[in-house]
């Protein structure tokens, strides 16, 4: 039997990763269909729509999609086509692990959280306009409506028990947005009593950006608002090794579409330069997803030795930096090879060892 998966490549190094990505998935053995569409700068050339109907109908078919970045032009052009997509198939839940592997690229080698952010709503609802003709004052409608909240919540608390997880912390900002934000908020001290098993805390979102970059390891699952889980999961990412290593499925019902966290990065377009994994964490996370337990485990084993080795990375890995071991930057390709090569190698229950020179807790004392 084989998976019939929608693959979007996307735009600027979306092509590069999303074929380092596939790459790890054949070598895995698990047997899938890739239904290729375009979406973004190409299919405006061959459409003239940056979002064909044939992509949202093949996910609609496949259930199931992974997708490379796509870029969305600042302040004018064409809507986001990120946004449209979690509209138009009510992809309401993003889901974005942060979790350091083998302790590369980061100052918090203990990071293992995950950001739950509505998708549907709130300030990127697309309600906004020009309040007077000579564009002196502008207005953004943030909606927000207890549906939304209680589905996005019911998903943080229900992951929180499927990956064994006992923290959900939400985040809003109700001593301000005294109606969206005490929304948000009543929707979750509502929904914390039903699952009396997990701890159920809340964090204004100033305070727990602050919270994060202290102590990130005492936080758990996070669930947010989208422009609040917006920010915060590029923060997460960063705490956890950065863009390169981030990556992040939209879950709507029976329904998923698997994305990194970082965006197009076009100045690295075309250069096969960009980091893989974030893409090739996203096949674990499909992997998982489809029930392929053990196929998913040897990408992920594949990634931490890859990276704990330190033979074989991109330029985001090799930098000096947070790491006591800087190394020649290989390319995306070259990277995507190793990883592969690693898939059929592994043992997959085997435990993942941090390497003794990986980076050490962050110290500000020590950085002069
Ligand atoms: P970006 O994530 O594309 O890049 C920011 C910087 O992060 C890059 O310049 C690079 O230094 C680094 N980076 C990102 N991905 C990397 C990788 N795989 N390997 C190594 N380094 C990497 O963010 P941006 O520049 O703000 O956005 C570029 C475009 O992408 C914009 O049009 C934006 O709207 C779009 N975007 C799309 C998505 C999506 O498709 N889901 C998400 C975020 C941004």
């Amino acid at each position: 039997m084989s998976y019939r998966v929608t693959l979007i490549p996307g735009d600027g190094i979306g092509p590069e990763v999303t074929a380092a990505a596939r790459l790890v998935a054949d070598a895995t053995g698990v047997a899938i269909d890739w239904d290729v569409v375009d979406a973004g700068e190409r299919a405006i050339q061959a459409h003239g729509t940056p979002l064909p109907e044939g992509v949202l109908d093949s996910i609609r078919t496949n259930r199931i999609a992974l997708k490379g970045p796509i870029t969305t032009p600042i302040g004018s052009g064409f809507r986001s086509v990120n946004v449209a997509l979690r509209q138009q198939l009510d992809l309401y839940a993003s889901v974005r692990p942060a979790r350091a592997i083998a302790g590369e690229g980061t100052r918090y080698p203990e990071t293992d959280l995950v950001v739950v952010r509505e998708a549907t709503e709130g300030l990127y609802s697309g309600v906004e306009h020009w309040v007077d003709r000579d564009h002196t004052a502008a207005e953004t409608v943030n909606i927000i409506t207890r549906k939304a909240s209680d589905r996005v919540i019911r998903f943080a608390f229900e992951l929180a028990r499927h990956e064994h997880r006992s923290h959900v912390t939400a985040v809003h900002k109700a001593n301000i947005m005294k109606t969206t934000g005490a929304l948000f908020q009543t929707a979750f001290q509502e929904m914390a009593p039903k699952y009396p098993d997990i701890k159920a805390d809340e964090r204004l979102i100033d305070n727990m950006c602050m919270q994060l970059v202290k102590k990130p390891e005492e936080y758990s699952v996070i669930v947010t608002t989208n422009l609040f889980g917006d920010i915060l999961s590029d923060l997460c990412a960063g705490l956890a090794g950065g863009l390169g290593v981030a990556p992040g499925a939209l879950y709507g019902e029976n329904i998923a579409v698997f994305e990194p966290v970082h965006g197009s990065a076009p100045k690295y377009a075309g250069q096969d330069k960009a980091d893989p994994v974030a893409e090739i964490l996203c096949v674990e996370r499909l992997l998982r997803y489809l029930g392929e337990a053990e196929a998913a485990d040897r990408v992920f084993h594949a990634v931490w030795e890859t990276m704990a080795e330190k033979k074989v990375v991109t330029y985001d890995l090799a930098l000096p930096g947070y790491t006591q071991r800087p190394v020649p930057a290989s390319s995306c390709s070259a990277m995507a090879k190793e990883i592969a090569r690693k898939v059929p190698l592994v043992d997959p229950r085997a435990p993942l060892v941090r390497p003794k020179d990986a980076a050490h807790a962050y110290d500000p004392h020590l950085e002069g």
